[in-house]
């Protein structure tokens, strides 16, 4: 569910309408609503309530603006981080660090040091070499890094392949079947406190057989760190759930997945750990956007709209479906190829799409862009970054200012030897 919505024959953000977004912030504009947000954020933390009390991170590379950032912390969420970069984010938007959960298989050394300098919750090891490189910054410092030891559990996620990342020749995590010995080596170094394991398999899972089928691995995976005497406190279970793209798309419910959760880690005697994204972001942003023209092609016209590949990258990167909705729907319909402007095929949103009627100058929105879109932006073809905007019920703010083509350029430098 969002607040998305027709109201007068036009759509509406909760209670402002894009239009007026539109007019005030320009366009290609992301708009995000809080109330989405926060009822996604309710919905997943009642959905894992009877888990006793799990640990949430919102995953910041979903949609790292400060001010989402900031609606989730006061959710109570705190945030699994892949860069030093997203870990300032979550510390700005007032995220405690021992709320930080920090993945990612190519953490650098300075990015190792501001965690423990922070003091972040727990480090999510990737590697046997990424827990030696930390014990000894860690030792250093006279502290121990909490450390939950991810392992890849070589199960098919079924989602698109570049967005799997638990199959044994993804880079992910370690090899389940090495685990053990790796835990125990790294649970004997100084500097680390090792006290869990950790799984995340791909993103956008419409089916929650791969994650059982994950999560009855890890627990058989505790159960034999366990039996040689290794402590095992924390379980992070990752992200992944799916949204509906799409009129028809299926996805498991948050109660579907809490209840699998609770069936598979019963006994488990651990805190668990969550990672969720896309779930809690997805439905709540759109990417609005206005129609440049329409022009004739052989089969179906093209609608060329002023947002492109550069700005919400998923239909090029993956062939991601987004649903095109017009601003003010005129109940006539076409069948078109819906691009943007960039001087590449890639740029196509869609093609042979049955949509509402648009003309030039019409508004139109790009629903399900709330997570994996501005955050995955470029200035490819030297356009500049697009705004982002925060809807609150009958009022909004600019939460990201649109940044120019010329202040991009103006971080350039011709050296005086050319
Ligand atoms: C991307 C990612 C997530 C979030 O995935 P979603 O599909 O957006 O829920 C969680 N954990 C890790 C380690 C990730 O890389």
């Amino acid at each position: 569910m969002d607040h998305f919505h027709l109201r007068d024959g036009e759509l509406y953000a909760e209670d402002v309408p894009l239009a007026r977004i539109a007019a005030e912030v320009g366009t290609p504009v992301y708009v995000y609503s809080r109330a989405t947000l926060e009822r996604h954020a309710r919905v997943f933390k009642e959905a894992l309530a009877p888990l006793g009390d799990p640990h949430l991170a919102f995953a910041v590379k979903a949609n790292p603006n400060l001010a989402v950032l900031r609606v989730m912390q006061r959710e109570g969420f705190g945030a699994d981080v892949v860069s030093g970069g997203e870990l300032a984010r979550a510390l700005a938007a007032g995220m405690p660090a021992s709320e930080v959960v920090f993945s990612g298989v190519g953490k650098q050394e300075y990015e190792l040091i501001r965690g423990l300098d922070a003091g972040l919750g727990q480090f999510n090891l990737e590697s046997e070499e990424e827990g030696t490189e930390l014990s000894v910054l860690a030792a250093a410092r006279g502290v121990r890094a909490p450390c939950a030891l991810r392992v890849n559990p070589d199960v098919d996620a079924g989602t698109h392949d570049k967005i799997s990342t638990g199959k044994a020749d993804n880079k992910f995590g370690v090899p389940i079947g090495e685990a053990p010995a790796i835990y125990a080596r790294l649970a004997a170094l100084p500097g680390l406190d090792m006290r869990g394991v950790a799984v995340h398999i791909g993103s956008q899972l419409s089916d929650l057989s791969p994650l059982e089928r994950a999560f009855e691995k890890l627990g058989t995976l505790i159960a034999t760190l366990r039996a040689v005497g290794l402590k095992v406190t924390h379980a992070d279970l990752g992200g992944g759930l799916g949204v509906p793209y799409k009129a028809g798309d299926v996805m498991p419910s948050p109660a579907e997945y809490g209840a699998m959760v609770a069936r598979v880690t019963a006994g488990w005697d651990v805190r668990l750990m969550f990672e969720p994204g896309r779930v809690i972001a997805g439905n709540a942003g759109v990417l609005l956007t206005k129609v440049v023209r329409v022009k004739r092609g052989i089969r179906d016209p093209f609608v060329i709209v002023d947002a492109a590949m550069n700005d919400l990258a998923r239909p090029a990167l993956y062939g991601s479906w987004h649903d095109f909705e017009a601003v003010r729907p005129s109940n006539k319909r076409m069948t078109a190829n819906i691009v943007g402007p960039i001087c590449e095929t890639g740029d196509t949103f869609a093609m042979g799409r049955n949509i509402e009627g648009v003309e030039a100058g019409d508004l139109a929105v790009f629903r399900t862009a709330g997570a994996y879109g501005a955050t995955m932006a470029s200035s490819y073809n030297s356009r500049g970054f697009v705004a982002e905007v925060m809807v609150d019920g009958d009022k909004y703010a600019i939460v990201a200012d649109r940044i120019l083509p010329e202040e991009i350029t103006a971080a350039e430098r011709v050296p005086d030897w050319l």
